[in-house]
This record gives structure tokens, sequence and C-alpha cells, in this order.
């Protein structure tokens, strides 16, 4: 039975303590609030009013000690790389990436000719979830948060893979 059930029929839970803690984290997400690209506008788009995902306890943080998710929403020019990585190592563990976009994923439009652009923002930090489109819509971001939510429930927090830097 879900913790969400348990609460509802019996007001007690009986559960484990990742359990627990996982439940709290994936209700509680905390992007890092920066935008590289016109992707950027999706993103903002979906945090907005019309798609609200402050529902799904996803909140931007101004700073990179408050957040628990960045979300790579443009194009990553080598100039970008090095504030990207700077950024993400001064994120607490455990922490995840969303690559929005081609450009993130792979270079997008500039894969061919694009000599100032990274070809894949994994080639710079671990991503977690892809979410493809040029750009991708709100409902997509939306998506890719509930992917990340089905991930973090199968984690162990008291397991020592979430203390181990993933790159
Ligand atoms: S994937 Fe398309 S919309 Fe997104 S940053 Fe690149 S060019 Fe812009």
């Amino acid at each position: 039975m879900s913790l969400d059930s348990q609460i509802q029929n019996n007001g007690v839970i009986v559960a484990k303590l990742d359990d627990l803690l996982n439940w709290a984290r994936l209700s509680s997400m905390w992007p890092i609030s920066f935008g590289i690209a016109c992707c950027a506008i999706e993103m903002m788009g979906a945090m907005a009013a019309n798609y609200d995902l402050d529902r799904l306890g996803v909140f931007p943080r101004p700073s990179p000690r408050q957040s628990d998710v960045m979300i790579i929403a443009g194009t990553v020019t080598f100039k970008m790389a090095d504030r990207i990585r700077k950024l993400y190592e001064q994120m607490p563990e455990p922490k995840y990436v969303i690559s929005m976009g081609s450009c993130s994923n792979c270079g997008g439009p500039y894969w061919q000719h694009g000599y100032h652009v990274v070809k894949g923002v994994d080639r710079v930090i671990p991503v977690d979830v892809y979410v493809q489109g040029c750009p991708p819509r709100p409902e997509a971001l939306i998506g890719a948060f509930l992917e990340l939510q089905k991930k973090i429930e199968k984690e162990s927090l008291l397991g020592e893979q979430l203390f181990n830097q993933k790159a």
C-alpha cells in the first residue's frame, strides 16, 4: 500500500525509513533557477500559472546550495559549460539533472556546424532524464519530473550509492 493511501485510510504510517525519505524528497524537488536559451521560455511556462509545477512540489531556488535538480534548458556553449559544471558541483548530494531540448541533448541545430556548442551536456555533467524537442513543451518537462520521481522512489538513501559522486 502506498504511503498516500496509508495516510488516507488509517492516519498512521508503517514504512521503511528509505520510503519515507524518498517520499519527502520526490515531493519537494527544487531546481536551480537558470536558463540558457529559448528552451528556458518553455521551462518558465511550466513554472507559471497555466501548468503550475508547484503542485508537484517543484520550486525554483536562486542558489545551487538550496537545489537538488538542475534543468539544462538551452544551448550549451563551451563558454557556458564551465559555469554549468561549477554550479553543479556547488549543489549538495543527492542531485539530479534534466536535459531539456535538442541543444542540451546533442547540440540540436548546431550539431554539425556549431563549433562553439557542446554536443550534449552529458559530456560536462551526468544527466538523469532527457527531454526531446526543439523546444519541448511544458508538458514534456512535467513528464521529466514524473520520471525523476519514479527514479527517486527506487533509490536507497541509506545505501552508499547516493553519497558517491556521479561524475
Ligand atoms: S533545442 Fe531549440 S528551442 Fe531549445 S535552445 Fe535549442 S534551438 Fe532553442
